[in-house]
């Protein structure tokens, strides 16, 4: 059984702009680099006197609504059940400025942690921003997390106010609100009908109604805490990283940079606002710059993402390699003349790999742009640009205003920096960008950890092409080594998704007395194949053909699906737990856990 392989791709794509974009907010790359700095970003932004510091929210929303876009849709929500409802930036600041009051009213302490358990639910965003404006801490958990993960993070965080829905409070909170002495309040949105009175809550929503809808922001140093985010938990327990107010100018020029996005735009961030992508990207950004955000309640499901592309008339879209092989797993396919206003795709959270980055081309006459960054840069780091070309594979460029290397870290914790192209080495980025994280919550010396003098070591693994072009290699616990060789799981993965038969592919070194580890790649396959020991055979040889004996998988297991993360990544330290026997360590974040 031969099948069809695709034919060999070109290695760049044009750019953008001279395709379908609109003028990009980034013209000229390396002019940008040279001219930019922080201080002229930050002033570009914030409206506040330099006594009133920096608040998140201000930039947000009370900027927007003060002038001539109060009236202009800031949110356009649509709920599970075909209900929406349209915040203009004006409606959101008199909002949040009521959720601002109800922290006063309860007496909550400025700087306390507000955690928000819900789903992609207005309130959300309201408590977000009145958060901010209230000088607290917001601290995002994701709604499909069991009572443990949310137990541990609350306590972890010190909760003093959560905000929750009454099905995940009954189903999730109830019963270990005992172990939260820290928990002094909980505000409910209703999300059942009927709905008797929960004891010792708070209505979310008769809290609102009467508080005043007039509240002024609290001088706010930049350096304030302003947000709590864990980690995905990919490769072992979440780490609690601090983000401050400062942060909001990164979000400001990397929404702006990265994603292209102007004021005019319809923007749709498919993230979670329980993950560091969702709230940086899915609330802060789109905000701060004054575009339309789209926030979408309901789960993922193909033929209802091409809908909302089509009808909400989206033009910039920011989503991430797993939703994009579901995509390609369902056959999605669009014309230019179904979706004329969508213009820019990226993608962000794992390695995107070549194959996707082509089937955007294939389904929605676009490619989609890689960008990279983690929940401790707080915002994007590297990026591929409407302005240049992409290198299908490479995550880009660094933005302007980063300062990224590659390294390599001796023992002795010294750190030398590769210039070399196409050599290996750790992505490092020079300390000083506003939304670098500020600590691990409880875990000092693992925050110092991170550091080598002026550079902020990443654990991700990377080449620099001659251009200065990032390719993504693997996470540095991730890395095999075989034969003496180092192999990063990305290139492997990506050949093996080039097959037609192959949805997602996870790959792992597996101990062996003579190769010390050999490649083993586990893979589940798209609808309408079936495993069978040719289609096995088949990937072997097209692994072997395009990666050589040394670099290809020995072994290939099919399986239903490859756990992931809830935020989405394959959890690569699970498959290699699973096939070794060992115990699987922290699971909190595994999907469907
Ligand atoms: P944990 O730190 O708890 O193990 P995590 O690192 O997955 O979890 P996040 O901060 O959500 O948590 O993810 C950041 C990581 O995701 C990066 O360090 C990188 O390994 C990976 N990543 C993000 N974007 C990209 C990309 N475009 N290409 C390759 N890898 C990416
Ligand atoms: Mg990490």
């Amino acid at each position: 059984m031969m099948m069809f392989m695709n034919a060999p791709r070109p290695a760049t794509i044009g750019k953008a702009s001279e395709q379908f974009i609109r003028e990009p907010n980034l013209r000229d790359y390396d002019q940008a680099r040279r001219e930019f700095d922080w201080r002229r970003a930050r002033n570009a932004l914030s409206t506040l006197s330099e006594q009133a510091g920096l608040n998140i929210a201000h930039e947000c929303v009370d900027r927007h609504a003060a002038g001539p876009s109060a009236a202009k849709t800031a949110i356009r929500w649509l709920g599970k059940n075909d209900t929406r409802c349209d915040l203009s930036y004006g409606e959101l600041a008199t909002l949040s400025n009521r959720f601002a009051n109800v922290l006063a009213r309860l007496g909550v302490p400025s700087g306390a942690r507000v955690f928000c358990l819900t789903g992609r639910v207005p309130e959300l965003f309201v408590a977000a921003l009145g958060t901010w404006k209230y000088k607290a801490v917001f601290c995002p958990l994701f709604s499909a997390f069991g009572p443990e993960p949310i137990r541990t993070r609350m306590e972890i965080g010190g909760a003093s106010v959560l905000v929750t829905t009454s099905s995940l409070y009954r189903r999730k909170v109830a019963g270990i609100r005992s172990q939260l002495p820290a928990l002094q309040h909980v505000l409910i949105v209703p999300d059942e009908p009927d709905v008797a009175p929960i004891e010792d809550t708070h209505d979310f929503a008769a809290l609102i109604d009467q508080a005043s809808e007039t509240f002024v922001v609290p001088p706010t140093a930049p350096d304030d805490h302003a947000i709590l985010h864990f980690t995905s938990g990919t490769t072992g327990t979440p780490k609690g990283a601090i983000h401050v107010h400062e942060a909001v100018v990164a979000h400001h020029a990397t929404g702006r940079f990265a994603l292209d996005l102007h004021p005019e735009d319809v923007y749709w961030c498919t993230a979670d606002p329980g993950w560091v992508t969702g709230t940086s990207y899915g609330i802060i950004a789109p905000l701060a710059i004054g575009a339309t955000l789209i926030v979408d309640e309901a789960d993922f499901d193909a033929s209802r993402w091409l809908d909302i592309l089509e009808h909400e008339r989206v033009s910039v879209w920011y989503t991430a390699p797993t939703a994009i092989r579901m995509m390609m797993k369902a056959g999605v396919k669009a014309t230019r003349e179904r979706l004329p206003d969508l213009r820019f795709l990226s993608s962000v959270g794992e390695p995107l790999n070549p194959e996707a980055v082509w089937w955007g081309m294939d389904a929605f006459g676009l490619p989609f742009h890689d960008n990279w960054w983690q929940t401790e840069t707080g915002g994007i780091m590297i990026a591929n640009f409407a302005a240049l070309e992409i290198r299908p594979g490479s995550m880009g460029l660094p933005l302007p205003g980063i300062d990224a290397a590659l390294v390599e870290v001796r023992d002795d914790g010294s750190v030398t920096v590769i210039d070399e192209p196409g050599r290996e080495g750790e992505i490092a980025l020079k300390r000083g960008w506003p939304s670098m994280f500020r600590g691990y919550l409880g875990q000092e010396a693992r925050y110092r950890k991170c550091f080598a003098g002026e550079w902020y070591l990443t654990g991700d693994l990377a080449k620099r092409d001659a251009d200065g072009y990032y390719w993504f290699v693997g996470r540095k616990d991730d890395v095999i080594k075989t034969s003496g060789h180092l192999i990063g799981p990305f290139e492997v993965e990506s050949v093996l998704m080039e097959h037609p038969a192959v949805a997602e592919a996870g790959v792992i070194g597996k101990p062996d007395p003579v190769a010390y580890e050999i490649i083993k790649a586990f893979v589940s396959l798209k609808a309408g194949f079936t495993e069978s020991e040719a289609l096995l055979r088949e990937l072997l040889a097209h692994a072997r053909k395009r990666l050589g004996a040394v670099v290809a998988p020995k072994e290939i297991v099919v399986l239903p699906g490859l756990p992931k993360t809830r935020s989405g990544k394959i959890m690569r330290r699970l498959l290699k737990a699973r096939e070794l026997g060992l115990p699987e360590g922290d699971t909190s974040t595994l999907e469907g856990g």
